[in-house]
């Protein structure tokens, strides 16, 4: 049975007749679920044995000219899809129930969260690190699952939780695609036909640097070199960033040692905005 909670109150009722020794996991969302998201609830059912989801388009997290109002919000399907995947609950919140109107207290993370989505999304880290911090606290699960899609998002999570000394263990779920190469992402119903067939050229610029990579090429120039060659190939492709990064400190990198790599793609397809990313390992 999943259990449908819509306030802290509720969700802090039903955390506290979770058995002590069952682990929680939490599976944060914004919902317009595709199998990508699905993979995390698997991931999470197989972690822990009681699972939570939250649904909640966060509005601290988009900018003035961003896709707020338009987000898709498929809610019914949404449950459906969860309680089809045995997830025990779903926290679904209004967005007065997160946030005050006077609220004033932020989590402003100062490195991880600078270069790369940070530095052409201002404040959008803020708004992740505020909401997951929040969710943590609601929830309180011992582990919470986040997709490698949003990899630096997943690096200042990371960051968070060891900085503020949380004791939640972070789980990466792999990107789930489309057979194109395509990263399923709840923005992709935007593209319009023609940008849909040139999406996939965003995955083939990063296999094209892995398999550069692979062959034992270790300079991160010449990498994106050959990454940004294959997306200048493709007008309808307005690349945002291609870059190579430590994985943690996410730092630019001159040559790929053995903590490896983050390769980082964003791109405009028209109006949409589409990232990808592959974590380049040397053992
Ligand atoms: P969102 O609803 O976009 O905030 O995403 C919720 C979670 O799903 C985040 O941790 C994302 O990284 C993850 N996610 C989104 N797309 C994918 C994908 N294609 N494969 C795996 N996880 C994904």
């Amino acid at each position: 049975m999943t259990t449908i909670l819509r306030t802290i109150a509720e969700v802090r009722a039903w955390r506290d007749q979770v058995p002590s020794g069952e682990r929680v996991a939490l599976v944060p969302t914004m919902g317009a679920l595709h199998a990508g998201h699905m993979s995390l609830m698997e991931l999470a059912r197989r972690r822990a044995g009681v699972t939570i989801a939250s649904i909640f388009v966060n509005p601290l997290q988009f900018g003035p000219s961003e896709d707020l109002s338009k987000y898709p919000r498929p809610v019914e399907h949404d449950i459906a899809l969860l309680k089809a995947a045995g997830i025990d609950a779903v926290f679904l919140p209004p967005v007065d129930e997160l946030y005050p109107d006077d609220a004033s207290t932020f989590v402003v993370e100062e490195s991880v969260s600078l270069p790369l989505c940070g530095a052409v999304r201002p404040g959008h880290f803020r708004g992740v690190a505020t909401v997951v911090l929040k969710l943590f606290n609601i929830v309180t699960p011992d582990l919470a699952v986040f997709g490698q899609k949003d990899a630096q998002q997943c690096v200042v999570i990371e960051r968070m939780v060891r900085d503020l000394n949380l004791r939640i263990d972070i789980v990466r779920g792999l990107i789930v695609r489309e057979p194109d190469g395509l990263a399923l992402s709840s923005r992709n119903i935007y593209l319009g036909e023609a940008d849909r067939r040139a999406a996939p050229a965003i995955f083939a610029s990063l296999e094209a640097a892995r398999r550069a990579f692979e062959g034992g090429e270790r300079n991160a120039d010449a990498l994106a070199a050959i990454g940004r060659a294959i997306l200048a190939a493709e007008p309808r492709i307005k690349l945002q960033y291609w870059e190579i990064r430590h994985p943690e400190s996410l730092e630019l990198i001159e040559t790929i040692g053995p903590a490896g790599a983050l390769f980082a793609v964003a791109a405009h397809l028209g109006a949409t905005r589409l990232i990808d990313n592959y974590l380049a390992r040397t053992a």
